[in-house]
């Protein structure tokens, strides 16, 4: 598809060459051979840390860690746009370890702008030296995602975890569910309530919790329907307490945390998308050699018709994702919107697209060793990640429409 090209330059074009290689090279022989691995309910032992490395070695691992710490840090204009074009090569190649890496990437742009100075040259150089150094961003919580996407700005919808302020020291308590690379991660960025009388854009602050903090707990790592190489976690924090100074953002964490939710949303689309692509070639390599009726698939018009179809499906979300993390890279003021259109688009095209592929590999498409499946599988998660369906559209409308549809449905005023 030439349209995965146009309009890169030329350091993007070379950056996408060398994720491809890595993917075609390392990550889908390794899939493709170890297809049982994602299986293994040890969460340690599914994906091997040379996969890691490789990345590491390509540059993909530290996107966004400030060059002085020896990161790449990205051309400023066109950085959410790099960030998608690198997201879904490696989504094409495993969904999973796009995960894990892009945690890295999402939370590194937050703490170049939030942590004090000390800590980023704390953490920075970690992230940078170890290549099996992951972050994780942790908001959800047992009572639901959902009125934090919204969110309902009242004190009745605000967080359950709570974090109290005792001499030099934050104590934190409460637990957090479903976390991206919540099992294995060494630092965690954790959202509490400081202050239970206001909403929750006025009383939730944000904070920096190293792995071994006394009172955190890694209570389990979940196992998902797909994406399964990145270990989705639940963790408890009893009587935790955190220095001072870890505090990121005091009171308005949740809206200050757009920086981080922004590009956030264009890189799940765009993982999103490499999870279309990679069905959809592979779709395409098998109607042109499978035969039935005499005739390899492609010539019976019906298969020839879903391949259209899947192609169309996924050249509009590559648009739209292109359109919206444009607009990101621009600060334009219809970004937000643009964002969750995006997100949401793409989970329910890329659904549609995986489902084709299923249907025109016959009983090949649900066999594990096939391995289209797992494509299946691994489309079905972003249907929830970083909000559901029904609440992206809520935040489309309300961002449109914030004096009526924005307002809580609560008893009118
Ligand atoms: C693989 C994976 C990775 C994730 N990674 C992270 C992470 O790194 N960090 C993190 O903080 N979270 C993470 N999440 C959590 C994710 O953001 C939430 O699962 C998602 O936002 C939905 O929230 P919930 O599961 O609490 O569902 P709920 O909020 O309980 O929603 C349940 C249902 O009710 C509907 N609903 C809820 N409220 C309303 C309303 N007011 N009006 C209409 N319908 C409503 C929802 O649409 C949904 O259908 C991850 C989830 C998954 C599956």
């Amino acid at each position: 598809m030439q349209m995965v090209e146009r309009g890169l330059s030329e350091e993007q074009r070379l950056m996408r060459e060398s994720c491809r290689a890595f993917v075609d090279d390392f990550v889908t022989p390794f899939i493709r051979k170890n297809w049982q691995r994602e299986w293994l309910m040890d969460p340690d032992q599914r994906l091997p840390a040379a996969i890691l490395e490789q990345a590491d070695r390509i540059g993909v691992r530290t996107l966004a860690v400030p060059e002085e710490y020896g990161g790449i840090q990205l051309e400023a204009g066109s950085e959410v746009r790099t960030f998608a074009l690198i997201a879904e090569e490696i989504a094409r190649g495993d969904s999973g370890l796009a995960d894990k890496l892009v945690q890295n990437w999402k939370v590194s742009v937050l703490l170049r702008k939030f942590a004090p100075k000390h800590l980023q040259d704390r953490w920075f150089p970690r992230l940078v030296k170890e290549p099996g150094f992951l972050l994780a961003h942790c908001l959800t919580e047992p009572r639901g995602a959902s009125d934090r996407w919204l969110p309902y700005n009242v004190p009745e919808a605000a967080m359950h975890t709570k974090a109290l302020l005792d001499g030099g020291e934050w104590v934190i308590n409460g637990r957090k569910q479903f976390i991206s690379n919540g099992y294995d991660a060494g630092l965690f960025v954790v959202y509490a309530n400081t202050n239970p009388k206001v909403g929750m854009m006025q009383g939730t602050s944000s904070f920096l919790v190293p792995r071994d903090t006394r009172g955190l707990t890694i209570a389990r790592c979940n196992e998902t329907i797909g994406c399964r190489f990145m270990n989705n976690g639940e963790l408890v924090f009893e009587d935790m307490r955190v220095p001072k100074d870890h505090l990121l953002v005091e009171g308005d964490a949740l809206g200050k945390a757009g920086i981080y939710f922004r590009p956030g949303k264009i890189i799940q689309a765009a993982k999103n998308l490499g999870v279309g692509m990679s069905a959809y070639e592979r779709t395409a390599d098998y109607v042109q050699h499978y035969v039935q009726g005499g005739r390899i698939l492609i010539k019976h018009q019906a298969v020839a018709l879903r391949l259209a179809d899947m192609a169309t499906r996924l050249s509009a979300v590559r648009a739209l994702v292109r359109e919206a993390a444009q607009a990101v890279d621009e600060s334009a003021p219809d970004a937000d919107t643009l964002c969750n259109m995006a997100k949401v688009f793409a989970s329910e095209e890329i659904m549609k697209v995986a489902s084709h592929a299923m249907e025109l590999h016959g009983g090949n498409g649900a066999m594990l060793d096939f391995g289209i499946e797992k494509l299946f599988r691994d489309a079905s998660i972003f249907l929830h990640m970083d909000a559901t369906a029904d609440i992206s559209r809520f935040k489309i409308v309300k961002s449109m429409f914030p004096q009526t549809a924005g307002a809580y449905a609560g008893p009118e005023a």
